[in-house]
């Protein structure tokens, strides 16, 4: 068991008043601007919301109101939620000997006006309280809920993953009495896979599932009694909700050794009284929270489960079957905290930059200070982070869409346009997830770079989103498993054919762009991108299981350099339907899209090197000599 102390250093950093620099910095506190017409553009230009709202089953709604209600959202992300990131940064979740976690207040306050909002059951099913909402609208919601508070926005977001789950594996009571109240967020849920001894390998799980007549009588039929510790548990105790769902996978007596003997167990830590009321406390306990990087509202928590009553979700053995059914979701979810981050960094540096002077911009009168927005490198910076806000969004509502195009299409019957679409989406998973994450610890590094040394102190806020980024790299499958996935099991889908069709639409995409006035070299670029990545997907279908060495070692290279290929095509689209408007925004989304092409796209193509490389040199030296 580990060590259960308190968060024992006090983070909290009281602004004080420097002469000199912009007013901003003094007060640490952040305003978001939820960018609306940026998620309206990518959702409806490119990832086609108004071809999903016009699915049988997403008829009830259309785009028009998905937006209305985004604009709602925006309004509460900027006024409610967003004023209390600071407070998880600096007060953050604290663990108290007797097992609770206390959050700071705001967070009390913002989660209570969330619960009344409604926001969270969005995308979920009628018959529970949910609106039955495309996905991607739900994205929308979860993109303003991170960028204004990253550590809060966990809670929802495992929520949502265990809704999933339930959802897709529960039996039909488990549904009933579970479901309403977490879609409204009365009710959190967590999940619970990672053990001392079992992180990337999940298979290694030996926390114990016992079936128990007795707690059956009691409690409800077919009840286990469930012992193990978990480490790492996002929002594992907290108190701000009646109860918390964990989902916890465990092995029943006799199971198989690794990923087929793991069964998903419903852990509640208050049991329910047949009428459904809050009964007893469960023997779940947090025993201490982790002292981490960032992020530090979100209490990462030690769980010791000791004989907690729990309950089978789906059959024994098919956990991570089960697991793997929200898995998708729950990685996009992630892979999109890397735009969210970023977009609230470059808020923020954007703001500084514009303040700030410092040194005589090229052109100033002689004797003047300029802003160091002025200066090319500084620009160099913000053009950057904006055009990689563009191109992560481009992906993620793509990739969000993907999934919503699946499901009209199942449930439609159309198996053939489902399995196209479903295809479409796992691949474009690790790509969001390894891609996004990675680009956010870049962007929110450069964010802090444009505040210079004021951006490496506390105060002026952008530090907090440097060390919150960093986690989502780690955590929902490292990104290392993010790219074994895709050279081991997406690469191969359809013999490559998945990848093939995707890389046709980049370019078809950057044929219509090139018919964008200043777009020719963009376009060149795109196609130069593209054909990299069809040598690169060539050599590694080639290499295929002959050479696992090989195949991995090139794995992470290779999501990076197809992952910034796609972003490239999906931005060869915006670009045709930014150009269309003829408007400012438009222009704007242009030259974002032609900076991210033939200044950030050749620095992917730089990646094909070491895609075609051998793993020799991986190998050469001894893990002494290393
Ligand atoms: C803040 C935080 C919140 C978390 N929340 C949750 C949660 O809510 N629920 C939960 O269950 N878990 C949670 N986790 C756990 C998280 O998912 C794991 O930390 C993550 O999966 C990595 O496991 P690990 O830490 O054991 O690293 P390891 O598995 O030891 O990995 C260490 C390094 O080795 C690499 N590696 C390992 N195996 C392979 C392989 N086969 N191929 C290539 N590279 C490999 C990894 O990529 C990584 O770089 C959380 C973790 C943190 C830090």
């Amino acid at each position: 068991m580990r060590n259960a102390s308190p968060i024992a250093v006090s983070r909290n950093c009281p602004p004080r008043r420097r002469a000199g620099w912009p007013s901003r910095s003094l007060n640490a506190v952040s305003e978001y601007q939820p960018p609306l017409d940026d998620i309206r553009f990518m959702m409806d230009e490119v990832a086609d919301l108004g071809d999903i709202t016009s699915a049988d089953l997403f008829s009830h709604v259309d785009a028009d109101t998905i937006h209305e209600v985004l604009t709602e959202v925006g309004r509460f992300m900027a006024e409610v939620v967003a004023p209390t990131n600071r407070d998880g940064d600096t007060i953050g979740s604290q663990w108290q000997p007797d097992g609770t976690v206390v959050t700071p207040d705001s967070f009390k306050g913002a989660y209570a006006k969330w619960v009344e909002s409604g926001f969270g059951a969005m995308p979920f099913d009628p018959d529970y309280g949910g609106a039955g909402f495309p996905w991607i609208s739900a994205i929308g919601v979860q993109e303003m809920l991170t960028s204004a508070n990253m550590a809060l926005s966990l809670c929802p977001l495992l929520t949502q993953g265990a809704i999933d789950a339930i959802h897709a594996h529960g039996s039909d009571e488990q549904k009933a009495t579970y479901l309403p109240k977490m879609l409204t967020g009365e009710w959190a849920g967590t999940m619970n896979l990672t053990e001392p001894q079992a992180g990337s390998d999940v298979g290694a799980v030996t926390t114990k599932a016992e079936p128990d007549a007795e707690a059956s009588a009691r409690w409800g039929e077919g009840a286990y009694r469930i012992t193990g510790q978990k480490i790492f548990i996002t929002w594992g105790e907290q108190d701000f909700t009646d109860n918390i769902v964990h989902l916890v996978l465990a092995r029943t007596p006799g199971s198989p050794p690794g990923t087929k003997g793991i069964s998903m167990f419903l852990v509640p830590k208050f049991l329910l009284e047949s009428d459904g009321s809050i009964g007893e406390r469960n023997a779940a306990t947090c025993v201490s929270i982790e002292h981490k990087l960032g992020i530090h509202g979100s209490p990462t928590c030690v769980m010791s489960y000791e004989g907690a009553i729990g309950w089978l979700v789906g059959g024994e053995h098919d956990g991570m079957r089960n697991m793997f059914t929200m898995m998708n979701n729950a990685r996009l979810s992630v892979g999109l905290e890397g735009l969210c981050i970023t977009e609230r960094a470059y808020q923020d540096a954007l703001q500084y930059a514009q303040e700030r002077l410092q040194g005589r911009a090229i052109g100033a009168p002689a004797g003047t200070s300029s802003p160091i927005i002025e200066h090319p490198d500084v620009r160099r910076m913000l053009m950057t982070q904006r055009a990689w806000i563009d191109a992560m969004r481009a992906l993620v509502y793509t990739n969000a869409a993907a999934l919503d195009r699946a499901e009209a299409a199942r449930t439609a019957g159309d198996a053939d346009d489902a399995r196209w679409w479903q295809e479409r989406a796992d691949l474009l998973i690790p790509l969001t997830k390894g891609l996004c994450t990675d680009v956010g610890n870049e962007m929110t590094s450069l964010a802090v770079q444009v505040h210079g040394g004021m951006g490496y102190v506390e105060e002026t806020g952008v530090a907090q989103h440097y060390r919150d980024a960093r986690i989502a790299a780690i955590y929902e499958g490292t990104n290392g498993i993010q790219a074994a996935d895709l050279v081991g099991r997406k690469l191969a889908m359809r013999g490559g054919g998945v990848v093939s069709d995707l890389l046709d639409e980049c370019e078809a995409n950057a044929g219509a762009a090139e018919q964008v006035e200043g777009m020719d070299t963009f376009a060149a670029r795109v196609r130069t991108a593209v054909a990299d990545a069809r040598t690169a997907t060539d050599h590694l279908l080639k290499v295929g299981a002959s050479d696992p060495r090989t195949l991995l070692g090139a794995s992470v290279p290779y999501l990076r350099l197809l992952g910034t290929t796609v972003c490239a095509g999906l931005l060869a689209k915006a670009a045709v339907a930014a150009d269309r408007r003829d408007d400012e925004f438009g222009a704007a989304k242009v030259v974002a899209a032609r900076f991210f092409g033939e200044q950030i796209l050749p620095t992917a193509s730089g990646q094909l090197p070491a895609v075609l490389a051998t793993s020799d040199d991986l190998y050469a030296l001894t893990p002494t000599q290393l």
